[in-house]
């Protein structure tokens, strides 16, 4: 008997799902078992996922190939197929040469992976071949948090306090996967652009991320982009592994853990656990980091469960897995619309290619926007606080649609994932769940003074501002004054903000009432 793992955003041997599941039971029927993980450009592209992301999944899989080997005794096998229906084909071509009975794999809950995987079904059944899903992706399960009459919550904040009691309750299993007694014999070759030894898929990775680059060369949202730097400044900062990973959820709860409730809204320091890379491609379980974070709360504070700090952290972690539940509750998210629908007949977005080019390059004037979009440019990630700054003056002092601002970010970020982009651009331009009124608009001036009190942040990625003191970059009107003719810095070459807030506020609440 063969069995098959097939590895997709869950690049971890610990606390796999699927992993765990299939080495139980390919120990308990004898059976060897192998892995595969696809490369699909094409499908990466079409999902518009960053370079950055790219090679971070291909730097990661060389380690995934080795702690498989070591720990379990199992092989993986990378293969190259464009698309999602060139993996149908492959994948089951596999199967029936290597004689391939069952394949395991966790879900994954966006559009065309949910038709890939229903088509694959199909497929395998025709010759008898299981393909079983589990559940890996979030904490508590799609589907498991549910109102009193058993639908979806439409706010975060029940949600919330339902995930957390169910928590309480309940144990959640941390999946350890055995090591297969039965050593695999079979030769891993699919085709020429397929690697099976470390080495090879360390080459097979460099090549694709290669040529994956080529590919973004002409993208029209990239042409102001140097995105090999980008991707440069993202491997350093995201070393790839679950080891790395795990070390760093252990660096961060035995170090910034207890400041977070305070330090987490102050971009400059660096104070957030930086796991959203590692979570997004699944190299670090979200329920190792919730146990880790719970462990941390009954060390430090025993029965003290109300401490603000790692209750906060975990209701960060709460978030991801709201947003994906929301997703399977509403896959129509995926095609692009509105949670609230009402919000696509009537709102009328603009699509002004210069004022969105501007934002893009950092360029509006309003230092905190642009200080942002450059620190997005440069190294493939952004602050929370700052994706809501800089999402709330793109929907709503420009009134530009949510969905630019959503695909933009997704090409940039080397954590882009679909639900957690889609819930938080639709939360910000006030077309998606939660109760943020469309009337609370953030002030982009009050922003940078409460969380960038000294500037630090806004004078490191706009080094041009930095002899212009903090008071007036904090302030639209005195920035204006000072940049425009007979200003002090009127040299300086920025520009003056590209709207006024107030104004650009009303006109957005106008059009919201409507
Ligand atoms: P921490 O503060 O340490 O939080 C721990 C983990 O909780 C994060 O790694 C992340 O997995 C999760 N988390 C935290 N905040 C949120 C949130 N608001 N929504 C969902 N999950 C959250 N997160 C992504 O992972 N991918 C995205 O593409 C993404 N796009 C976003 C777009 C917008 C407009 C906004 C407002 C938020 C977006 N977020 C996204 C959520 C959040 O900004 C990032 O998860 C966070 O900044 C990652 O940093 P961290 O790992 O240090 O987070």
């Amino acid at each position: 008997l063969h069995y098959l793992m097939w590895f997709r955003r869950d690049l971890r041997v610990h606390d796999n799902t699927a992993l765990a599941a299939l080495c139980e039971r390919a120990n308990t029927d004898n059976a060897q078992v192998s892995a595969v993980f696809f490369l699909t450009p094409e499908q990466w592209q079409a999902h518009n996922m960053s370079l950055a992301q790219v090679d971070h999944i291909t730097r990661t899989l060389p380690l995934l190939a080795q702690n498989l080997q070591t720990q379990l005794h199992i092989k993986l096998l990378v293969q190259v197929s464009p698309s999602f229906s060139d993996c149908i084909e492959t994948l089951s071509d596999f199967c029936t040469t290597n004689n391939i009975t069952c394949i395991m794999a966790n879900h994954e809950y966006e559009g065309n992976e949910i038709a890939r995987d229903e088509q694959l079904t199909k497929q395998l059944a025709k010759n008898d071949i299981e393909f079983i899903r589990f559940h890996d992706q979030c904490i508590l399960p799609p589907h498991s948090i549910t109102t009193n009459d058993d639908s979806m919550y439409q706010v975060f904040t029940p949600f919330y306090k339902k995930w957390r009691h169910t928590l309480e309750v309940s144990t959640i299993q941390i999946h350890k996967a055995a090591t297969i007694k039965k050593h695999s014999n079979v030769d891993l070759t699919l085709s020429q652009d397929s690697a099976n030894t470390i080495k090879e898929i360390e080459i097979l990775g460099k090549k694709t991320t290669n040529n994956y680059q080529k590919m973004l060369q002409d993208s029209e949202s990239l042409q102001h982009i140097d995105i090999e730097a980008q991707m440069t400044q993202a491997r350093e900062a995201y070393p790839a592994g679950e080891t790395d990973a795990c070390q760093r959820l252990e660096d961060f709860i035995a170090e910034d853990i207890d400041n977070y409730d305070v330090s987490r809204d102050v971009p400059s320091l660096q104070a957030t656990s930086q796991l959203s890379a590692y979570l997004t491609i699944g190299s670090i379980s979200p329920r190792l980091c919730y146990l880790q974070a719970y462990k941390a709360q009954e060390k430090l504070h025993g029965n003290d469960s109300d401490n603000d700090d790692i209750n906060r952290w975990i209701s960060e972690l709460a978030w991801r897995d709201f947003y994906r539940h929301v997703l399977v509750e509403k896959p129509e998210l995926i095609r692009h619309q509105a949670y609230k629908n009402e919000t696509d007949k009537n709102i009328s977005w603009s699509y002004n290619t210069d004022d969105f080019a501007a934002w893009c390059r950092g360029k509006t004037g309003v230092p905190l926007v642009d200080s942002a979009m450059r620190n997005l440019n440069a190294t493939g990630f952004m602050h929370n606080r700052l994706r809501m700054v800089t999402a709330m003056f793109l929907t709503k002092d420009l009134l530009i649609d949510w969905r630019l601002g959503e695909r933009y970010f997704m090409q940039q970020l080397i954590d882009g994932d679909f639900a957690s982009n889609n819930g938080g651009w639709q939360w910000s331009a006030s077309t998606g769940t939660d109760s943020a009124p469309y009337f609370r608009i953030m002030n982009p001036f009050s922003q940078a003074s409460t969380h960038d009190a000294n500037g630090e942040f806004i004078k490191t990625w706009l080094p041009e501002l930095k002899d212009i003191p903090t008071s007036i970059l904090h302030s639209e009107e005195k920035l204006r004054k000072a940049l425009s003719k007979g200003g002090k810095f009127v040299n300086i070459d920025y520009p003056l903000p590209m709207v006024e807030h107030k104004t650009a506020r009303q006109l957005a609440i106008a059009e919201f009432k409507k």
